[in-house]
């Protein structure tokens, strides 16, 4: 049976954790890992990642606080090693259809270089 700390053998993300896919890593925690996008929505546009396989924020509980605090704080901490912290820039979340995930493993949007405008 799946359960969270499951790493998914079909999930990209957890290939990407583990090293058998590549990435362009910007930083990481103990719990979260920051890497470009492979197809940037703007000139930045960086993922953060659980290295834990959560599949979107309803299956996160409260042992998953200190994790889900880090994947914030990176996400600050993304944009200031992409020099868009005075610029802005924007974090986002897609969760199940209606919020147009396509990958399964949690994970959050850092968007900048470019004026962002509405919200889907
Ligand atoms: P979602 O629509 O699920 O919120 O976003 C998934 C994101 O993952 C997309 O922006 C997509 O470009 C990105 N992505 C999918 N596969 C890969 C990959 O193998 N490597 C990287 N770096 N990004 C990926
Ligand atoms: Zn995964």
């Amino acid at each position: 049976m799946m359960t969270e700390s499951t790493t998914a053998s079909d999930c990209i993300f957890c290939k990407i954790i583990a090293g058998d896919v590549p990435c362009n890593k910007v930083c990481e925690t103990d719990t979260v890992l920051a890497f470009d996008d492979i197809n940037p929505q703007a000139p930045v546009h960086v993922l953060v990642i659980p290295k834990k396989h959560i599949v979107q924020l309803d299956e996160c509980n409260a042992e998953d606080a200190q994790m889900m605090g880090d994947l914030m704080l990176v996400a600050g901490e993304v944009a200031r090693i992409k020099g868009v912290t005075e610029s802005g820039y924007r974090v986002s979340m897609n969760n199940g259809r209606d919020g147009g995930q396509e990958v399964f493993h949690l994970h959050a949007h850092v968007l900048g270089g470019r004026r962002m405008r509405g919200m889907g």
